[in-house]
This record gives structure tokens, C-alpha cells and sequence, in this order.
């Protein structure tokens, strides 16, 4: 049992469920109305939860709640959630997506239970996955490709990951050529500085560009519980909310 779930007092399920249900409605609100305001479909925004941090309980609560993609950043702290959600619910559909910085030396194991990676960001990552996925469906592990975002750094900086926008295409033609990959589109993080609409339209840009040659890759993954409404005036198909869904990690 995580600290956490320690705190929870005993109707802690109930209360928790609500507090969620609240939550997701104001998200689903955001979305909706900002895509609304683009022009947009609403329906072309999917929402993937981001629950590094929060406990199995949390996720099978959102699956009640109908949300079934679910992102983390560290391999271990994944892996050991979609096990536990497998127990607390047996049934749900639930897709798992990787959204940080990841070591090549974890992508055996991530090849188990992730149905993707959002921040593929060097050449040395993209070899790593496809071996892994190989191998994981070799041994029966999983059934179709390891699905793949190249991640964008809009600033070029180190710190949060991402290949500079010159190198987006050849990591992407790297991606494509690979057997077990699926190359789905591009993902950002804005840079903490910039003002988040000029950040996210040159995304827009540079996923225009990947997309013109690689047709498949529609995936935007842009926007956090801070700044999706400007990640989706700019055409993000995903945003990736932790924050205003979980609560302050
Ligand atoms: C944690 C995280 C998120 C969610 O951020 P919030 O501000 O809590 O919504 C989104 N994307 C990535 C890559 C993250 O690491």
C-alpha cells in the first residue's frame, strides 16, 4: 500500500470516485469548449490520463468512469500499476502509454505491458524498442507492434527530452522502417519559458511536415492539465492531463 492510500480513511472509495467523476467532468468541459472554439470536433480530442504517482485504485476508478488510456512516466511504477489493474478490474480494455524519459535497459520489459511510447527521442531508443518488441512477440508476450510518438523539443533543450525540430523526419523515417514499431505522429512538451500558442503552433508545423510524408502519423499528443487549450486551437489529437484530473502530485 502506497503513503497515499494509507491516508484514505475507510469510505475513502466513494469519496475518491466522486472527487474523480467532478474532475473528469471539468476536463471533458475544457476540452470541449476549446475545441469548440477552434472549429474543432471534440471528439477528435482523446484524453489520456497521466497517473504517475497515483495508486491502481485511482486508475480502476477512471476506467468506471469510461477513460481507458493511461500514461506514465517511470517503466517500473507502470508495469507494477496495469498488474495491479488487471486484478481490480479483470475486464477493462485499458492501453498503456509511456510519456517520459526512458532508459534503452527498461524497453524489454516496458514490451510487456505498454501498447506505446510518446517520447521516442534518439536513434539508439528507436533500435532498443523495435528489439524489444521483437522479442516480447516472439515469446508470445504481445500480439501487435509497439506504437510510437517521436518526441519534439520546441527549444531545443536536454532537460525534458525530445529531438531537435531538424531531426523529427529522420527519426521518424528510422521509426517507419522498423518491423515492430508503428510510427503514430509526434508528441511535445511546451518549453517552460514560451508562450504556449507559439509554442504549439510550431508543433503544428513540424507534425504538418512528419504527417506529409508519413500519412499514418496523425497522432498530436500536446497539451497538459496547464496549456491544452492552446494545444488544441493548434490541432492536438491527445492531450495529457495528470494534475486537474488526479490532483497536485
Ligand atoms: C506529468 C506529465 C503530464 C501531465 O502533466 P499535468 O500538468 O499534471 O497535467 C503530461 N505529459 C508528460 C510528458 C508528463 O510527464
Amino acid at each position: 500500500m502506497t503513503a497515499r492510500e494509507a491516508a484514505e480513511p475507510a469510505t475513502g472509495d466513494t469519496a475518491r470516485r466522486e472527487v474523480l467523476r467532478r474532475a473528469l467532468e471539468d476536463v471533458r468541459a475544457r476540452i470541449d469548449a476549446a475545441a469548440r472554439a477552434a472549429g474543432r470536433d471534440p471528439a477528435e480530442v482523446g484524453l489520456l490520463a497521466v497517473t504517475k504517482t497515483w495508486p491502481a485504485s485511482d486508475v480502476a476508478l477512471l476506467v468506471d468512469l469510461g477513460l481507458a488510456e493511461f500514461g506514465e512516466n517511470k517503466e517500473q511504477e507502470g508495469a507494477a500499476k496495469a498488474a495491479e489493474l488487471t486484478t481490480l478490474r479483470p475486464d477493462a480494455a485499458a492501453r498503456w502509454r509511456i510519456v517520459g524519459r526512458l532508459q534503452r535497459n527498461k524497453a524489454r520489459s516496458l514490451a510487456r505491458w505498454a501498447h506505446a511510447v510518446d517520447s521516442v527521442d534518439s536513434p539508439r531508443l528507436v533500435d532498443a524498442l523495435d528489439r524489444a518488441a521483437g522479442s516480447a512477440r516472439e515469446a508470445g508476450e504481445r500480439s501487435g507492434p509497439l506504437h510510437v510518438l517521436v518526441q519534439v523539443s520546441l527549444d531545443g533543450a536536454e532537460g525534458r527530452g525530445g529531438v531537435g525540430v531538424d531531426d523529427v523526419e529522420g527519426l521518424a523515417e528510422r521509426v517507419e522502417r522498423c518491423a515492430h514499431l508503428s510510427l503514430d505522429g509526434v508528441m511535445t512538451v511546451a518549453p517552460r519559458d514560451a508562450d504556449p500558442a507559439e509554442a504549439f503552433g510550431t508543433f503544428a508545423v513540424v507534425a504538418d511536415r512528419v504527417r506529409r510524408s508519413f500519412p499514418q502519423a496523425t497522432t498530436l499528443s500536446a497539451g497538459m492539465s496547464g496549456d491544452l487549450e492552446a494545444a488544441i486551437e493548434h490541432g492536438s489529437t491527445c492531450v495529457r492531463v495528470g494534475t486537474a484530473l488526479l490532483g497536485a502530485r
